[in-house]
């Protein structure tokens, strides 16, 4: 058993484009790739959970959804940084026709994706970290069992982290983006 990091994509890895699905209009933060190469160095396996309820909406398909993920991981593969597993959620509970509109286990703030990874990949999810832009990321992360929590900057972070704070959450760390979250994880993976 191991500790993973789970990330988001949107906000959080890559530019906010709403429903994208043209590979080539997508953007990676910069530092973001060095980000994930760090963490494959120092083998924390890295998952990429993303809710896509695009699908569920008909704006794309399962295969231009693909596309993207492969064009994502040909972007990251440049700065020698891989994921080690890409799950996404194409569900909605209201949103389109069946089988995609449905209230899943999936869709973040449920902890679907993580419990599969975890079972997939022997993660010790207890031991593992969250990084993401938005509540429902770290809520997410909170049903699975994951304690560490970072809440990044970038896409909807500063008014998740307002929003929070008003809340009187406390439980996660804000950090300016994933070159901030992946120095935070490996501080505090060898603590
Ligand atoms: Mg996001
Ligand atoms: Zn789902």
């Amino acid at each position: 058993m191991s500790a993973a990091v789970f990330l988001d994509r949107d906000g959080t890895l890559i530019d906010e484009l709403g429903y994208l699905a043209d590979p080539d209009a997508l953007r990676l933060f910069p530092g973001a790739a060095d980000a994930v190469a760090a963490w494959n160095r120092a083998g924390l396996p890295v998952v990429l959970v993303t809710n896509q309820s695009g699908v569920a909406r008909g704006l794309l398909d399962e295969a231009s959804l693909a596309r993207v993920h492969a064009r994502l991981a040909g972007l990251l593969g440049r700065s020698g940084a891989r994921l080690d597993l890409i799950l996404h959620c194409p569900h909605h509970p209201t949103e389109g026709e069946p089988p995609f509109r449905r209230a899943c286990s999936c869709r973040k703030p449920e902890p679907g994706m993580l419990l599969e990874a975890a079972e997939r990949l022997g993660i010790d999810l207890g031991a593992s970290w969250l990084v993401g832009d938005a509540e429902r990321d770290l809520e997410a992360g909170r049903r699975a069992g994951v304690r560490r929590l970072l809440l990044v900057a970038t896409g909807k972070g500063i008014a998740a982290d307002a929003r929070l704070r008003e809340r009187g959450v406390d439980d996660y760390e804000l950090v300016a983006d994933l070159a901030a979250a992946a120095e935070r994880v490996l501080a505090g993976s060898s603590g």
